[in-house]
């Protein structure tokens, strides 16, 4: 592409040219960076590379998914590094769907401020602070249900002033609702059966020989039960 439909963007203070119709990921890759951290499936759905960006005179910072986020000119970039999140360990079978469980993992969420700062910050546009809210209510249902769609990018943790977990409390109340609020699957119990029967072992053994585009294809042609 000529210089001159190129666009500019600066990368860790460092101004550099990039074809428009990059993401940022692309983009980043396109300034020479070699990325190991921080990029995952490129689709939206693995929540590795939330990123950080400011528009020139703006105040506001964005927060986005790198791989779903087309570059703009002026755009400042930066990479956040890998922090994980505080992820303490549970039997989620010796837990209640309620609010004490939810203060019995993550004590913490009882400082949360209602400052909303979480929602902001979710490039999934997910209410956060209202599951955050629905867990201390003991609403196992709503959490479940508003929290469904989180990818644990975190970036809500970073922004969290009360030093919440979010995306952890979420995952513990889609836990406790499918463990004891859900209907049981009765189709599911007779198919786990078979497989530790050994039903499908010589499908599985098959599907591990063959390449990654037979994969993709046998998985485009398949029958899709009806609902
Ligand atoms: S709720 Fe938090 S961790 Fe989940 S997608 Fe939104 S910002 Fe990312
Ligand atoms: S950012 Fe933290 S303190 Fe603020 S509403 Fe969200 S969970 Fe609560």
């Amino acid at each position: 592409m000529s210089e001159d439909k190129m666009i500019t963007v600066q990368v860790m203070e460092r101004k550099v040219k990039v074809p428009p119709s990059l993401t940022i990921i692309k983009a980043l890759e396109y300034a020479g960076y070699k990325l190991t951290h921080g990029v995952g499936c490129r689709a939206g759905f693995c929540g590795a590379c939330g990123t950080v960006y400011r528009m020139p005179g703006e105040a506001k910072l964005h927060f986005a998914l790198a791989c779903q986020t087309v570059v703009q000119d002026g755009m400042y970039l930066t990479q956040i590094p890998f922090f994980p999140g505080q992820k303490p360990a549970y039997d989620v079978t010796m837990l209640m769907p309620d609010a004490a469980a939810v203060l019995k993992v993550f004590p913490e969420t009882i400082n949360c401020l209602g400052c909303n700062t979480c929602t902001k910050a979710c490039p999934q546009d997910l209410e956060v602070m209202h599951y955050v809210a629905a867990s201390l209510r003991g609403d196992v249902e709503a959490l479940a249900d508003l929290s469904f769609d989180c990818i644990m990018c975190g970036l809500c943790v970073a922004r969290c002033p009360a030093e919440l977990v979010p995306p952890h409390i979420g995952l513990l109340g889609r836990r406790l609702y499918s463990l004891h609020v859900l209907p049981k699957a009765p189709d599911l119990a007779t198919r786990i059966a078979d497989m530790d029967g050994g039903a499908y072992r010589d499908q599985v053994a098959e599907l591990k020989v063959r390449s990654a585009a037979e994969i993709k294809t046998q998985y485009v042609a398949r029958d899709i039960e009806p609902e």
